[in-house]
């Protein structure tokens, strides 16, 4: 076996017992981007100095005898809406492509501060607006389980760099299921977080109340040790919970007797495909033989998600782009006739179509006239959504359902319809709304794609939902491997 394809938690091991020092591992990581990179294409830039120097500090700790963290030496990419202290940020658009921040997010100081490796910055749709990674203006990332398909998005390279083995952990972020949708169609595990237990800082922000950075990997263990990494409160960050957090990996407990899980019929309906609902079901029941009960629920304003979903985070977007005007930041067109002028060309040439697609619907729902019928109605959906979950997990611990309507679809297949994409989004965007935890798992295949089934809990529910995704792990010996490339 190859460095490249251990799980973090068992280089960790390697690291401690000196069979192997950091060094090789990011070594062997940088062999596996320079064979594999030019299939897949999952980074924006490649950050081979700094991994060999975050290496070698690691290796001087362990010479010194003195005590490594779980995660020190162990190589991660992050996703390049992430800001990165000197690195450059680009959130894959034309509008930052040569934006190097002055200060790092709170979640890369903490990666950093544990003793990880990073290996690069990845791609993105632009400004994490997208479920396929097509809407990067940067390059096509591909799904490394079949090249011809789509990687998911946004946090399409975060995905494709884990399942390719280029990095053993990454950072995504999340805003309607930028991580678990990518997670789900790369064969990967992603977590998207409780609203306020991450940091937002230096986040480079799409819809400000919905969006939350989380962590992607191989193995349950370890995407809860870089999940206990970057949690916690942040005095940069008013939206973070004071609370207290335990190291979740080492309260990891596969014991499921007695967990209620509820089946959300919304979820099982019409618009998932029949095999992916099998492949969804067969894995619960292996939970349920477990000792697991399982309750049926109903949230009914599922039906409106997508809806509600879009208006929320395109009004949120089209403020939070404001600010790229091409006075403060980034880009800014050469050739200009005045103020107004300047601001209209920047715009224009700056964002992609998607993004002027958000805009325009966030302008348009927060207009004078159309805010009550569109953004307030939004809102009051909002809550209806975050009382009927609230009503559910009165009666169960969590829910299991499909991550996704279909497995990866091929690249090209849905760019030319905004629509056909958005309707992609139906499991994952009501968590956000609810801002509630939620996780997916690798469980099985349809005709050799990955499919993912998706753990929500309540608030601060993290621990339940990475049980009963390490029970289900437990069970199938892995659920996750690199891809043969
Ligand atoms: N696919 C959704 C969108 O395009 C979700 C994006 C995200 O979570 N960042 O908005």
């Amino acid at each position: 076996m190859n460095l490249y394809e251990y799980t973090a938690s068992e280089l960790h091991e390697k690291l401690v017992n000196k069979e192997v020092s950091a060094t090789e591992i990011a070594k062997d990581t940088m062999d596996r981007i320079n064979a594999t990179e030019e299939k897949v294409g999952s980074f924006v830039t490649i950050t081979e100095e700094l991994a060999m120097e975050n290496a070698k500090l690691v290796d001087e700790k362990i010479a010194n005898g003195e005590e490594i963290s779980k995660l020190a030496g162990i190589p991660i990419a992050v996703k390049d809406n992430i800001c990165t202290n000197g690195i450059k940020t680009t959130c894959s658009s034309k509008m930052l492509m040569n934006f190097v921040p002055q200060y790092s997010a709170t979640v890369y100081e903490r990666v950093l501060k544990s003793g990880m490796t990073v290996v690069g910055k990845v791609n993105m749709d632009e400004f994490a607006m997208g479920s396929s990674c097509e809407n990067s203006a940067v390059k096509v990332t591909r799904n490394p389980r079949n090249i011809d398909y789509v990687p998911g998005g946004s946090s399409g390279g975060s995905a494709s760099s884990v399942a390719a083995g280029q990095a053993t952990l990454s950072l995504g972020s999340d805003t309607g299921g930028s991580i678990r949708q990518p997670a789900a169609f790369t064969g990967v595990i992603g977590l998207k977080p409780t609203y306020g237990s991450v940091s937002r800082y230096g986040l480079v922000a799409f819809a400000s109340s919905l969006d939350q950075i989380g962590p992607m990997g191989r193995s349950v263990t370890d995407v809860a040790n870089l999940y206990t990494a970057i949690c916690g409160a942040d005095k940069l960050d008013a939206t973070t919970s004071k609370r207290e957090y335990p190291d979740f990996a080492t309260l990891l407990n596969s014991d499921v007797k007695g967990l209620r899980i509820g089946l959300p019929k919304e979820f099982f309906g019409e618009g998932v495909d029949a095999q992916i609902k099998e492949s969804v079901m067969t894995a619960i029941k292996e939970l349920e033989k477990k000792g697991a009960v399982l309750v049926n629920v109903s949230l009914p304003s599922t039906d409106y998600a997508l809806s509600a979903y879009y208006i929320l985070s395109s009004a949120e977007a089209s403020s939070n782009l404001a600010r790229f005007d091409g006075v403060k930041y980034g880009f800014r067109a050469e050739n200009y006739d005045g103020l107004n002028d300047m601001y209209e060309k920047t715009r224009s040439e700056g964002f992609g179509d998607e993004v002027k697609r958000r805009i325009m619907l966030g302008s348009f729902v927060l207009s004078s006239g159309f805010y009550d019928a569109h953004y307030n109605k939004a809102k009051l959906l909002q809550q209806k959504i975050s009382a009927e979950y609230a009503e559910a997990f009165k009666v169960c611990d969590v829910l299991a359902t499909p991550t996704t309507p279909t497995t990866a679809f091929k690249i090209g297949d849905k760019v030319s319809d905004p629509m056909k994409m958005y309707a992609g989004d139906i499991c994952t965007v009501t968590i956000n709304i609810a801002g509630l935890p939620a996780l997916s798992i690798p469980c099985g295949n349809v005709n050799g794609l990955p499919v993912g089934l998706q753990l929500i809990g309540a608030k601060f529910s993290e621990q339940t939902l990475l049980n009963t995704a390490f029970a289900y792990e437990k069970i199938m010996g892995t659920v996750s491997a690199v891809a043969n490339l």
